[in-house]
């Protein structure tokens, strides 16, 4: 369902008051449409939670997982409200601190960090890396050696609960190929504490994406917390814990765990947990949240150029296509599709699918609209893993971005040209 920063006012949708079609008549389509203020309140949600129950000395930090939107703007505007970063390449650090967000408040997971990513995070103070294997562990201690520094780490460990989300974004069960196994951890942690060129700081986990039910992420908050009182009585004593992010958001009628509950059933356990174990000795809680920050602050914005029909169904052939909106043909993700404005001629049962040659390239089906050629549709919660994940095929260029912010509307990121396309190419002499 459409949140309430995209809403119809009379006939006409608008992004926090600003109608769709002068946007797009201003802009063109397709377009990615985000609004500033869905941002912020989601991010809040995580942060005034936090506050509420986190202990004083040990404030908590959210990391925005940057791969689920990594517009500069949008860095931006987390980055000034305190956000920290979650990020998965030397890529997005660079994005980060182009965005003026400060590296010290980010970081680092991923299973296949290069030797220069992790020599470029170290120049930069990042506040730590989340290790995935033992090598990874050793490359890093090297590479600090070289550079006469120490690398803050923590182990993305993998507490082998099932996230019940779809396979393909489900990360923390033992056959995946992320983080270190639950039983090798503590033999991991007694590696690192050796080494001269490491210093310990947390633990991590992020079992999976789109969890509507936060019971999973508690299971494996609880396994963590007996490795880190098993790695306290061995004299490693970590300062702060990573949940990872994965709290899912509406995209059809799903019904998530509303984040100020699962922030306080966390804080309830972990507030226990140090009463009980550690004379109140507090914790530091880190989250990685993207989807629930980003998914539900954006639209894609397209226009019908043709409907027509064949035996079988009936098409909307819109200008976006799989390359702008991977979800559905990947995951047969659902997207909600609205008209934006509205019409009173009978609705009919359409097929959005774009131009691209690829069966696979639809964005909704067998939706109810009444529709004509030239009208514009919002495909719904297009915020997160949507312009990330977009490509260039059939030399497409990448639709621009733009944000709403309180009535103005800024261009964040233009339109790819043809040009902008082939420019590194070269032909033959
Ligand atoms: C993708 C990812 C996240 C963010 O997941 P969401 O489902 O978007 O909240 C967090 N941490 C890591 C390590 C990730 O890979």
């Amino acid at each position: 369902m459409p949140t309430t920063h995209f809403s119809y006012e009379g006939n006409i949708l608008c992004a926090d008051g600003v109608p769709l079609t002068a946007i797009a008549q201003q802009y063109s389509t397709p377009l990615y449409v985000y609004s500033r203020n869905a941002l912020t309140e989601n991010y809040l949600a995580y942060a005034d939670a936090c506050k509420k129950h986190q202990h004083p000395d040990a404030p908590a930090l959210i990391c925005f997982s940057v791969k689920s939107n990594s517009n500069l703007a949008v860095l931006k505007i987390l980055g000034d409200l305190g956000s920290g970063f979650d990020i998965v390449s030397g890529g997005e650090l660079a994005r980060v601190i182009a965005a003026g967000c400060d590296p010290r408040k980010v970081i680092f997971s991923g299973v296949g960090k290069t030797a220069e990513e992790i020599r470029f995070a170290l120049e930069n103070d990042i506040l730590c890396f989340n290790v995935e294997s033992p090598a990874e562990l050793h490359r890093i201690n090297d590479i600090a050696g070289q550079m006469a520094t120490t690398a803050r780490i923590a182990f993305r460990v993998n507490p082998d609960v099932d996230p019940k989300t779809h396979p393909y974004i489900s990360t923390g069960l033992k056959e995946n190929k992320f983080g270190v196994a639950f039983e090798e951890a503590f033999d991991c942690y007694k590696t690192a504490a050796a080494m001269p060129n490491i210093t310990i700081t947390g633990i991590d986990c992020h079992i999976g994406s789109q969890l509507l039910d936060d019971a999973p992420l508690l299971e494996a908050f609880d396994r963590l917390a007996t490795l880190v009182d098993r790695l306290e009585a061995e004299g490693i004593t970590l300062q702060h814990m990573d949940i990872g992010g994965g709290i899912g958001i509406t995209y059809h009628e799903e019904q998530p765990v509303a984040i100020p509950d699962y922030i306080a059933r966390l804080y309830a356990r972990i507030s226990q947990w140090r009463k009980d174990r550690y004379n109140d000795r507090p914790i530091r809680l880190l989250l990685e949240p993207g989807r629930s920050i980003s998914g539900n602050a954006g639209i894609l914005l397209t226009e019908v150029q043709y409907l027509k029909t064949n035996a079988a169904k009936n098409y909307a052939v819109v200008d976006a296509a799989m390359n702008d909106l991977m979800r559905p043909a990947l995951y047969e993700a659902w997207h909600t599709v609205l008209p934006v404005e509205k019409q009173d001629s009978a609705a009919a049962t359409y097929d959005i699918v774009g131009p691209i040659c690829e069966s696979g390239d639809w964005l909704a089906r067998q939706r109810d609209l009444a529709i004509e050629s030239g009208n514009l549709l919002a495909i719904m919660c297009a915020g997160a893993y949507s312009m990330v994940m977009a490509s260039n095929y059939n030399t497409r260029g990448r639709a621009a971005e733009v944000i709403v912010d309180n009535g103005q509307v800024h261009l964040v990121r233009r339109r790819e040209t043809p040009e902008d396309l082939f420019a590194f190419e070269k032909v033959l002499p």
